[in-house]
């Protein structure tokens, strides 16, 4: 008996995680451009992988996401899921035990991570993915989303410890800055491939 094998295009959905701000106290423009991002991430067929909350710029991706039409993956700390502070945006949640336990399944389920304007808990987050970059235990490229200069500072630092030769691996080699919903098309478009299958 012969088997037909027709041939097909297997696309496998990219996953991006996404570090961003839980503060309701932001000036409203940093939440539409969040809610731009999250849209622009549906768009492309991308899903989202981010820390679940209801709040925020973090509340904003994830409206942005649903609304076209994409998946929300929420890594959600059990005391907040038990707090009602997951969102409901949320397709899949990933229940996890705390902070830290978040971070590395956040990073695992992604393919890459962006950071768009944060506080301390996305600076923590982006910098435990440079310390592991920086010593060769994962390869994850991590984005910086610089809106309105937002990052500026951050890599004025960088630059300025790696004058000092303090970085021992160039941080160019994992980390890229976009300015614009734009730019983070072309960068994630270069990301997107299709592989082809039976
Ligand atoms: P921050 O930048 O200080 O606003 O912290 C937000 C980042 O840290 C997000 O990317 C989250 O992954 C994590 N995070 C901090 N606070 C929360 C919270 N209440 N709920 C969910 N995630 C949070």
């Amino acid at each position: 008996m012969l088997f037909e094998r027709k041939s097909a295009t297997l696309f496998v959905m990219k996953h991006i995680g996404v570090f961003c701000a839980a503060s309701q106290r932001l000036e409203a423009a940093y939440y539409d451009e969040a809610l731009r991002v999250g849209r622009k991430i549906g768009q492309m067929r991308w899903a989202l992988v981010y820390g679940g909350a209801n709040s925020g710029s973090m509340e904003c991706v994830a409206q942005g996401v649903h609304e076209a039409g994409g998946t929300v993956v929420g890594v959600v700390p059990r005391i907040l899921e038990t707090s009602r502070r997951a969102s409901d945006y949320i397709d899949e949640l990933v229940p996890c035990a705390d902070l830290n336990d978040r971070k590395q399944i956040m990073i695992e389920r992604s393919d890459v991570l962006l950071a768009l304007p944060g506080g301390v808990g996305t600076l923590d987050e982006i910098f435990t993915l440079m310390a592991a970059d920086s010593i060769g235990y994962q390869k994850k490229q991590i984005v910086l989303y610089n809106e309105s200069g937002f990052w500026d500072s951050l890599l004025a630092l960088l630059e300025e410890y790696d004058r000092k030769s303090f970085i021992n691996v160039p941080c160019q080699n994992y980390l890229r800055v976009v300015s614009s919903l734009e730019e983070l098309e072309t960068l994630l478009a270069a990301y997107t491939k299709a592989v082809p299958g039976a």
